[in-house]
């Protein structure tokens, strides 16, 4: 049975994606863990949280150079991505024990992707209560707080 998340905040994203200044994974890529909740930094890319998740702990993956070709990407980055995601997997599990992920890279708004033009893996991790669990994570008042929270239980559980 495949159910599909309910995410209201994500309405709010995409409709200030195209107002941004500058770019959030680059900002994200040279500015502060806390701040830009960045959980993990590898050599050619690093990880961050999702400011507006479909489900708790929504990892993303991005290369730390300004890239939004996929074809684009080097050997190097490629590999580490997905090693990175694999290791989010890890971290999660510790933390949240997840009943399953969502893997995939979101190419061209229509697609999904609400950041164009520097390439990114989504890491979305599912409980077979999704919808149980899902109305905790709508209060978005809630919700720095909450995403402050794990992304310092998840850079903890990092595998090293
Ligand atoms: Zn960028």
């Amino acid at each position: 049975m495949t159910r599909q998340l309910w995410a209201p905040w994500r309405l709010e994203y995409i409709r200030q994606a195209d107002e941004l200044e500058g770019c959030v994974f680059c900002l994200a890529a040279s500015g502060e863990d806390e701040e830009m909740l960045v959980v993990h930094r590898g050599e050619t890319a690093f990880v961050l949280l999702n400011k507006f998740p479909y489900a708790s702990g929504h990892l993303m993956v991005a290369p730390h150079r300004h890239a939004g070709d996929f074809a684009g990407l080097t050997d190097a980055e490629a590999l580490e991505a997905h090693r990175l995601a694999a290791d989010g997997m890890t971290a999660l599990s510790a933390t949240f024990a997840p009943e399953g992920y969502n893997v995939g890279w979101n190419l061209g708004r229509v697609a999904g992707a609400g950041i164009v033009d520097h390439v990114h893996l989504h890491v979305v991790p599912r409980w077979s209560g999704d919808t149980n669990f899902m109305p905790v994570l709508a209060d978005v008042k809630v919700l720095p707080e909450h995403l402050a929270e794990t992304r310092a239980k998840l850079a903890a559980a990092w595998p090293t």
